[in-house]
């Protein structure tokens, strides 16, 4: 503590350069990624992620990061105090750039940049919100890029999902690591290794701070390979006299394309069935990330021409999620597939925390149908983490040598334990932050300071891009979003459940008179609405249910159209 208040006096009594680093979110919670980082008056800020409303992957509802802090600094544009440079991407996982399409339309308009698949997945959700799809690619390896104060590259790492980065950012003050998800892979499936050399000259000039993925760091010894599980799905493709069902991420692409190699050794068809993976195999195939033999891959509603033997089905939904493919197959609920005895359902994932119960029951209703279910926890070589363990942390802290240690993207406990690992690398504890969602820290060269600490409420959103349902779902969602787009924001008092202020709309495809005439209207429905209880709220996602029903009602009432409307209650 005296240490820390020698250091709080000596940065107070400078002018040298600040550089303030304010997580908004990703930090004990590991989902919403969003990190600012502020020089004078400009930010720049990383990732744009959603969280999940009830802890696990099943709620309906998802979080947003809080941006008040922004919108209240760099807007209006013509007269805010500060101005976002840039956004940077650092991988496609839904918790680092799930949020972009109920952010981006939110801020004033700013370059985004990720690597290829990056930039390639998070185009295609914008679109699908009819939102301009103007992410910036950019390849590994290229020179920096300069946005404002800051320059930055892109340096590949092994993750789970192609082109996942950590990102270098130099700033007036010194360096910064941003180390997003990864874990050591020496052997990747995909060939694409982790860039030792950019990490090494990275470090080269000192790293003033390292922001860590911190998620592993309670296992001990090092996450292994995601190369090596191709010979078990040979084997298990081979003994399967039926269909032969896996189910994994959507997103993991080097997975995807182990099942495929071992189903083209077997002679069979495969076939993709859920909307996510639909998604995501579309564009790694444009981008030539998936392997595939001409012929291999079949639509689902072919499926039925072949013989169960010579088919392999990747489905989607292994965390067991309601309304998912891989739920409503085992359910019998499924257009396309049912499942007999014959066939076999493997489970390429483990349950994410919190998913436990449901990951049972839908092994619970594939066994009732007699096909056999195997998972990871019966053969260890069909499932690997995307996450580094002690080991890797360990190596890629004694690589970077930075000054300060952020943990980022865990609970608690990883932070904490994170924190222990750092000691042994003879870090002294007050170089290793563990910070909350909000706080601000300054930095100088030499020192650093808590500062202002912003309040974080939780933002509730409609999941409409994470889940997985099947396509003519979407095509629905579609056709309501030829309609225009109208996304409401209300602020909501805990305390008594009513408005705070007037509810922001921000509306795509509608005209500006519409909008206009909503915005009075809607006001004086939702505080209606509101006013039949006066009361605590307790049930968030219940009240956001509650006002989307409304105002789609109201809206249609008005304008005759139904446009796809999309509440974000934020509590306050
Ligand atoms: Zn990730």
């Amino acid at each position: 503590m005296k240490d820390m208040h020698q250091d709080q006096q000596k940065i107070q009594n400078t002018t040298q350069p600040q550089l303030s680093v304010i997580p908004l979110g990703g930090i004990e919670d590991v989902t919403k990624n969003m990190y600012v980082y502020e020089y004078k008056n400009e930010i720049l800020i990383v990732d744009c992620g959603i969280g999940f409303a009830d802890a696990s992957a099943l709620g309906v509802d998802l979080l947003l990061p809080d941006i008040t802090y922004l919108i209240q600094n760099c807007l209006p544009a013509d007269k805010a105090k500060k101005r976002i440079v840039g956004l940077l991407l650092s991988h496609g996982h839904e918790d680092h750039i799930g949020a972009l399409p109920f952010i981006l339309p939110q801020l004033p308009k700013i370059p985004v940049y990720a690597t290829p698949f990056t930039a390639a997945l998070a185009n295609e959700k914008l679109r699908e919100y009819q939102l301009p799809a103007d992410i910036k690619s950019v390849s590994f390896g290229g020179k920096p890029i300069n946005l404002g104060p800051f320059s930055f590259n892109f340096l590949s790492v092994t993750h789970s999902v192609p082109d996942t980065s950590h990102i270098v950012i130099k700033t007036p003050v010194g360096t910064v690591y941003h180390g997003s998800d990864f874990k050591i892979d020496m052997t990747p499936y995909d060939n694409k290794r982790m860039d030792f050399k950019g990490i090494v000259d990275a470090a080269k000039d000192g790293i003033l701070i390292h922001m860590t993925d911190s998620l592993g760091s309670d296992r001990p010894g090092h996450t292994p390979s995601e190369d090596g599980m191709q010979k078990t799905f040979e084997r298990l493709i081979t003994e399967c006299k039926g269909k032969c069902i896996v189910t994994t991420y959507s997103s993991n692409v080097s997975r995807l394309n182990q099942v495929i190699e071992a189903a083209e050794k077997a002679k069979r068809k495969v076939s993709f069935v859920g909307r996510s993976l639909v998604k995501v195999t579309d564009v790694a195939k444009r981008l030539g990330y998936l392997h595939v033999e001409d012929g291999t891959i079949i639509d689902i509603n072919q499926a039925k021409r072949y013989h169960p033997s010579k088919l392999v089905l990747i489905v989607a939904g292994s965390q067991g999620q309601e309304n998912s493919a891989m739920t409503r197959i085992a359910e019998g609920q499924h257009r396309d597939i049912s499942l007999s005895s014959d066939d076999l359902v493997v489970f390429s994932a483990e349950p994410i925390p919190g998913n436990e119960e449901a990951v049972n029951s839908l092994i619970d209703s594939i066994a009732k149908t007699g096909a056999r279910a195997i998972t990871s926890s019966q053969s260890t070589l069909l499932h690997v983490s995307g996450h580094g363990s002690q080991q890797d942390h360990l190596m890629m802290m004694s690589l970077l040598k930075s000054k300060y240690i952020i943990p980022i993207s865990g609970n608690y406990k990883h932070l904490v334990m994170y924190k222990d690992l750092a000691k042994k690398m003879d870090y002294i504890d007050k170089n290793v932050l563990i910070l909350e969602n909000g706080q601000e820290v300054i930095f100088t060269q030499s020192s650093y300071r808590l500062g202002r600490k912003i309040a974080t409420k939780n933002v509730y959103v409609d999941q409409l891009s994470g889940e997985e349902v099947e396509g003519f779902v979407l095509r629905d969602r579609e056709k309501l979003a030829k309609d225009g787009i109208i996304i409401l924001m209300v602020e909501i008092n805990t305390t008594d459940g009513q408005l705070m202020n007037r509810p922001d709309i921000i509306a795509r495809g509608l005209l500006p008179k519409d909008i206009e005439t909503l915005q009075k209207s809607l006001t004086i429905e939702m505080k209606k609405l509101l006013a039949k209880r006066k009361a605590r709220v307790t049930n968030w996602v219940h009240m956001r249910r509650q006002i989307e029903e409304m105002a789609s009602k109201h809206i249609f009432y008005k304008l005759r159209r139904r446009p796809l409307v999309l509440p974000i209650v934020i509590e306050v």
